[in-house]
């Protein structure tokens, strides 16, 4: 019923808000989604560990800029520079350096390039030692666009980090920056209501929705001029199970524990100080499921618990100091999961689960009744949450995600080395079509294609128009005006597009390329590819 509210209070603004939502995520799941809704009448007062409740703010200007953070010292030599809590999909990760007799280890790098030069400039303070490491929790551009300032500022850094990251840096890093410009034209649409007060069916702005809005316009202005100045930069060391560094006499132990928020995550544990860094495993306000793997995720939540950390530095947002959010967000991917398999059983649709599934008591331990950490759960977590769930489940219907975990990762729990084996992607087996199916595929291929172009051309008068717009001079405000009609009708015909990628992806693919997909026993993931 809350989610019903949600939608409607989001709803009349830009025509379809989750079609939005969901056609600026899609391209590529590492924007998180947008806050396009907001308020909640609910009357929760019990948020999770490590939130304060009813103490946020009330207006944007009250928030801190997304190109701060605090330094915050962890234990004797572990700093973390804390970013603001994820409110928007423009901010950095938290990044925290570990200094040792005779050298620096940072992990994760952000991605505001005058945030990463001036946490530099804060270990230079700290210490005389050279920063001799760096490592990658996951490749998300948020962790890892400020690798390339770190090996200019010390030339030796050995860059570490999975398979999946490195893969992840140089596969899908490089169209970030154009994501994030093509957010240009819904930030233009925002200020444009925020200017007015009125939202699109002329009824008064709500006060959330201006919270929300402003935060987001204002994060996306500091944001662009920072990030197109960045410059991917993969690891050049790889570690896949675990690897020890002894920084002097300090004992840095990096651990990947397989699958999780990504394809291949890796954590840092600290033994003699109980310190646990976890990247986007945890995360704060909510967790970012746009490239989990849910069974994997929860097995992997358990390697963290199963470390007994005193003191926990997530990915985003504040340093717990007991594993209580760790153990809830643990229950919420398992809940998820549990919820999507359910439904594969029973042949109910993803739409209709999406509908059905009540995530209001979740809503409640993480957000308490603050708009904008309610706005973050609704469009960080439950929008992309379920389909992925769905997807995972569809492709391998399994056991309960409280089942006990693979063999390959039940070493890891007790804290021991995982054997060198790594799971593969779960993928869908081939299907052939008919002839008459494939051309009508490869026609409507082509038209895939030429309306892509045609798109592209488009999306970039209207960034061009935007960036003007940004002036707010009457006749460009009208201007403006006129193209965010015509990209919210863009936006509409994306369903469109939509069910033609569907068919272009289910294009027959040679035999030879695709090797044949069979169920290991013992295997969390059920599907892995073998021979060749
Ligand atoms: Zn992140």
């Amino acid at each position: 019923m809350q989610r019903e509210f949600v939608r409607r209070l989001g709803s009349p603004t830009l025509s379809q808000t989750p079609v939005i939502l969901h056609a600026f995520s899609r391209p590529a799941p590492i924007v998180r989604g947008v806050m396009l809704v907001t308020a909640f009448s609910c009357t929760a007062r019990t948020p999770a560990s490590g939130q304060p409740a009813n103490a946020h703010p009330r207006t944007a200007a009250e928030y801190p800029s997304i190109l701060s953070f605090r330094t915050e010292r962890i234990a004797d030599g572990v700093y973390a520079f804390i970013t603001p809590e994820e409110r928007s999909s423009f901010q950095a990760g938290n990044s925290i350096a570990i200094v040792g007799d005779d050298g620096v280890l940072v992990f994760d790098t952000g991605n505001i390039p005058s945030m990463t030069r001036r946490q530099i400039a804060e270990i230079r303070r700290i210490t005389n030692n050279p920063v001799r490491f760096v490592v990658n929790s996951h490749w998300h551009p948020d962790h890892t666009l400020g690798n390339a300032i770190y090996r200019a500022a010390f030339p030796g850094v050995t860059i570490i980090g999975t398979s999946a990251t490195r893969d992840g840096i140089r596969d899908r890093v490089p169209t970030y920056v154009d994501q994030m410009k093509s957010f240009a034209p819904i930030d233009s649409v925002m200020r444009l209501r925020l200017a007015t007060g009125r939202m699109r069916d002329g009824t008064p702005m709500p006060d959330a929705v201006r919270l929300t809005w402003g935060l987001t316009t204002r994060d996306y202005a500091e944001f662009m001029p920072e990030v197109v100045r960045t410059t991917p930069s993969a690891p050049d060391r790889i570690v896949d199970d675990s690897l020890t560094i002894m920084l002097g006499r300090r004992r840095v132990q990096i651990v990947s524990p397989g699958r999780g928020n990504t394809a291949g995550d890796a954590f840092v544990f600290l033994p003699d100080e109980r310190v646990l860094l976890t990247g986007d495993l945890v995360t704060v306000p909510c967790p970012f499921p746009g490239t989990a793997y849910f069974a994997d995720w929860v097995h992997s939540l358990d390697a963290l618990l199963a470390r007994r950390p005193a003191v926990i530095v997530p990915g985003h947002g504040d340093v717990q100091h007991d594993d209580a959010y760790v153990r809830l967000v643990r229950e919420l991917v398992a809940f998820t999961l549990d919820r999507a398999r359910d439904a594969v059983q029973r042949g109910i649709p993803v739409d209709s689960l999406q509908r059905q599934i009540d995530f209001a008591p979740f809503v409640q331990r993480f957000a308490g009744d603050d708009p904008v950490r309610i706005a973050a759960f609704e469009n960080f977590y439950a929008q992309p949450a379920m389909p992925r769930a769905y997807e995972e489940a569809k492709a391998a219907p399994a056991r309960s995600s409280s089942a006990s975990p693979p063999p390959w990762q039940r070493g890891l729990q007790r804290g021991l080395h995982p054997p060198h084996v790594r799971p593969a992607p779960v993928r869908a087996p081939a299907r052939r079509a008919s002839p008459h199916r494939a051309r009508q595929i490869a026609r409507a291929g082509r038209h895939l294609r030429d309306d892509l172009r045609r798109r592209h051309r488009h999306q970039r008068r209207v960034v061009e128009q935007t960036a003007r717009h940004q002036l707010l001079r009457p006749r460009q405000r009208e201007r403006a005006h006129h193209f965010a009609e015509l990209h919210e009708r863009d936006l509409r015909s994306d369903g469109e597009l939509a069910v033609r990628t569907q068919l272009a992806q289910q294009m027959p693919v040679p035999r030879e390329q695709h090797a044949p997909v069979v169920a290991r026993p013992g295997d969390e993931c059920d599907v892995r590819r073998v021979g060749r």
